[in-house]
């Protein structure tokens, strides 16, 4: 018998409207995409996972979210395209850490520090997890943050002037080192990085 693949303990969330999510053969995956929620805890994540902003009547989140306790929920499964990284989102997963990140002022040029540390709880199940993707997924190589990816430029909120990072997650205090020797998938930059 092939051995049992670990799965870490989920709590299956799925948004209301999952089922108008383009499907997608397992195959076709092969990136994880890092982010941290930059809002203050899991039900506010939610609340805008749950928001429409397509005619198709849906919106944007990751696939999954990791809360401060460790604890793992689905919000869609992975054989379903959800709305986390434009440009990116048929070929991967979006997995989006708890994590106050610059809120609530994203864009005030002098609130971009992200300084609140991922919890030990998180990374732990985030390596669980990512483990356990390699094993359902047959071509996942490679993981990014966000950062990475999207790297567009925006005037600050409080300077017009002055431009700031439209997404930063996530961010300076993601344990990078530590989750890639954990996971054995490969750092994915952007191109016009
Ligand atoms: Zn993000």
């Amino acid at each position: 018998m092939p051995p049992t693949p670990t799965e870490p303990t989920v709590n299956d969330w799925p948004l209301p409207y999952v089922a108008l999510l383009p499907e997608r053969p397992l195959a076709q995956i092969d990136l994880v995409v890092m982010h941290c929620t930059e809002l203050p805890d899991l039900a506010m994540a939610r609340e805008y996972g749950e928001r429409i902003h397509y005619d198709a009547g849906t919106g944007n989140s990751g696939h999954y979210y990791l809360d401060r306790d460790g604890s793992l929920h689905r919000f869609v499964e992975p054989g379903r395209v959800a709305h986390h990284t434009r440009g990116y989102n048929p070929r991967s997963i979006g997995i989006e850490i708890v994590n106050t990140g610059r809120y609530p002022h994203w864009y005030d040029s002098r609130h971009q520090a992200m300084d609140e540390p991922y919890t030990e709880a998180q990374i732990a199940a985030l390596i669980a997890l990512l483990r356990h993707l390699r094993e359902i997924l047959p071509n996942l190589h490679f993981i990014a943050g966000h950062e990475d990816l999207d790297t567009a430029k925006v005037p600050a909120s409080d300077d017009a002037g002055v431009f700031v990072a439209r997404k930063r997650d996530p961010g300076p205090r993601f344990p990078w080192h530590e989750v890639l020797e954990a996971c054995g998938l490969q750092r994915l930059v952007a191109d016009n990085h």
